[in-house]
């Protein structure tokens, strides 16, 4: 019997090793995993790059406390900056850590510049932000919040899509939105470009901040660095987390300068956020995310993957909904319920996780190998002809 908390519906499948795509089960049976670890490992399983950088860190030293100076954050922090519209960094541990930290920095500014009573947060309902308890109550969520009580003050909701509701909810008391550009929990919904550009000229209208959780569709995962860069808005706050350690726990804030002046000395920490041995991953990964041509191939790749995905759905019109996401954040949604279909999948040898709104999440590694998206074209088109 398992020690563990049952709070995971955990699949009756342990993985002994993995290599870039693949993971490799206990049981001697390979699968192409299109999970990884829910768009984390960015650069797949055991990644040899990867390897060199943790081991030659962990000769070195592995932590220190934030009461000394971190070359190994100062140089990811200077690169994240560089390629961004951030100012500054704060790092953390994870998205949950990193989406709280954003929601302090939001009001602190407020604070800072004399109006406190300016410290609601406007979300999208039923998103999702982690599962802290600050973060389940900004989801909105009567799922992730039941039983939590009492509720935790401070966040509005706004329904995905409607700009007039989210226009009403802003008051007074408003200091920022919070939306994630491509909603990955929520079911690959993702913000377009023009929606966004209107939020953020709503924000400046209504002198209020914009946060844009970028936890799941950042770091490459979309085709660009963070997914709302195609749509030329200039966020204020920016959480990230999952795929910038490929696979170590990273969770990073990006802030501009302006509301960074109010995070003076003691106003946020974290014993374990932005250690040395973090810190070597988090730059290794950029290494290989910012090479040349290393997000083209990404755009590239997608675009084969999402004209094969949509031949099926054209095969499949009573099975598949629609075909959505950008990149390689994907999402098959299914008619019916997807679980029946994600365990076949799981049969075929192809891992791939639920999203709400009965999608399957289709979530290959960044470095994805054509031949590998062609296998799991296969699976899947297996898979819809024996649930037709
Ligand atoms: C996964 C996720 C989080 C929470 O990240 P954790 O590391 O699980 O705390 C927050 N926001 C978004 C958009 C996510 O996808």
């Amino acid at each position: 019997m398992s020690a563990l908390a049952k709070n995971y519906n955990r699949r009756k499948i342990a993985f002994k090793r993995g290599k870039g795509s693949f993971l490799y089960s206990t049981n001697g049976k390979k699968y192409l995993d299109f999970v990884q670890g829910i768009a984390v490992n960015s650069l797949g399983h055991s990644n040899p790059y990867l390897i060199r950088a943790i081991n030659k860190q962990a000769k070195k030293v592995w932590h220190v406390s934030n009461a000394f100076i971190i070359p190994e954050g100062e140089k990811l922090a200077k690169r994240l900056t560089q390629k961004t519209f951030a100012d500054y960094v704060i790092f953390q541990n994870s998205g949950a850590e990193a989406t709280e930290a954003a929601i302090k920095v939001a009001r602190r500014y407020f604070y800072s510049i004399g109006k406190p009573n300016k410290n609601r947060i406007l979300c999208v309902k039923n998103s999702f932000h982690g599962r802290t308890i600050a973060a389940i109550f900004a989801s909105g969520s009567k799922k992730m919040t039941e039983g939590f009580g009492p509720k935790v003050a401070g966040f509005d909701h706004f329904v995905f899509g409607n700009h007039k509701s989210l226009k009403k909810k802003i008051t007074k008391n408003t200091a920022a939105i919070m939306v994630e550009p491509i909603m990955g929990e929520g079911g690959i919904k993702v913000i377009p470009d023009w929606c966004l550009k209107e939020i953020r000229k709503l924000c400046n209208k209504k002198k209020i901040l914009l946060i844009l959780d970028e936890v799941q569709c950042g770091i490459g995962r979309s085709g660009n660095f963070f997914a709302f860069e195609k749509s030329k808005v200039k966020p204020d706050i920016v959480p990230i987390a999952k795929g910038i350690g490929g696979g170590f726990p990273i969770g990073a804030l990006l802030i501009t300068k302006k509301v960074a002046t109010a995070m003076v000395p003691g106003t946020h920490g974290s014993t374990f956020g932005g250690n040395p041995l973090a810190m070597s991953v988090g730059n290794a990964v950029l290494d290989q995310i910012f090479k040349k041509g290393f997000l083209k191939s990404i755009k590239k790749i997608s675009k084969y993957f999402f004209n094969e995905l949509n031949k099926i759905k054209n095969d499949y019109p009573k099975l598949v909904k629609e075909v959505r996401g950008v990149g390689l954040l994907i999402g098959l949604q299914l008619f019916n319920d997807q679980k029946k279909f994600i365990q076949k999948l799981e049969n075929n040898n192809l891992l791939t996780i639920r999203a709400a709104e009965n999608v399957v999440r289709i979530l290959p590694p960044l470095n994805v190998k054509k031949s590998e998206i062609n296998l799991a074209i296969k699976i899947i088109r297996k898979v819809c002809k024996e649930c037709k």
